[in-house]
């Protein structure tokens, strides 16, 4: 039996509020109107549910206009312009599975993807990220994440896909290695 269309699973959406963190990451406003204008979205709305495939066409848009080390660096910033909201955040670990429970909240929908984090033990953490986020995006977001909550602890984000090319459809995966010291 077919299913109803009330029952049938909407395609996957992103918050608008996602949306807005990342155009908030880009250090001129004006290129961020452009490229809204570029995409044919006059406003976003927090409250709103988009396409998920206008993350797909904004990276683009930033990777063409802007160059593509403008993905990592735009990652980088995302944990301190609203990416991961401080509170109840105690540690690397924390802010990781801080990171994945917001990705859950603010992404639905069948091939939503979801973000995944695992304690590998000796302080390294492993992490799937879904393919609507550049690897160099998330791979700046790690870092920036490493840097603003691995405290005293130094890490190294290692982007261990074989396929450099970010828009390859396979998840994104990295290991957070904790750096011992060496004396
Ligand atoms: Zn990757």
């Amino acid at each position: 039996m077919l299913p109803s269309s009330a029952t049938l699973v909407p395609d996957a959406e992103v918050s608008g509020r996602n949306i807005l963190s990342v155009l908030g990451g880009l250090v001129s406003r004006n290129v961020a109107t452009r490229l809204c204008e570029e995409l044919g979205i006059t406003e976003v709305d927090a409250e709103e549910w988009y396409s998920i495939s206008v993350l797909g066409l904004l990276f683009n848009l930033i990777s063409d206009e802007l160059g593509p080390d403008v993905l990592f660096s735009l990652g980088y910033r995302m944990p301190s312009v609203g990416g991961v909201p401080p509170t109840r955040i105690r540690g690397l670990g924390s802010a990781l599975r801080q990171f994945a429970r917001q990705y859950a909240d603010t992404h639905r929908g069948r091939g939503a993807g979801r973000v995944m984090v695992e304690d590998v033990g000796d302080g390294d953490f492993m992490m799937a990220g879904s393919k609507h986020y550049p690897c160099p995006f998330l791979q700046g977001y790690l870092e920036g994440l490493a840097r603003r909550w691995g405290g005293t602890g130094r890490y190294s984000v290692v982007h261990l896909d074989e396929e450099s090319d970010y828009r390859d459809s396979s998840d994104c995966n990295f290991r957070i290695v904790r750096q011992t010291r060496v004396i």
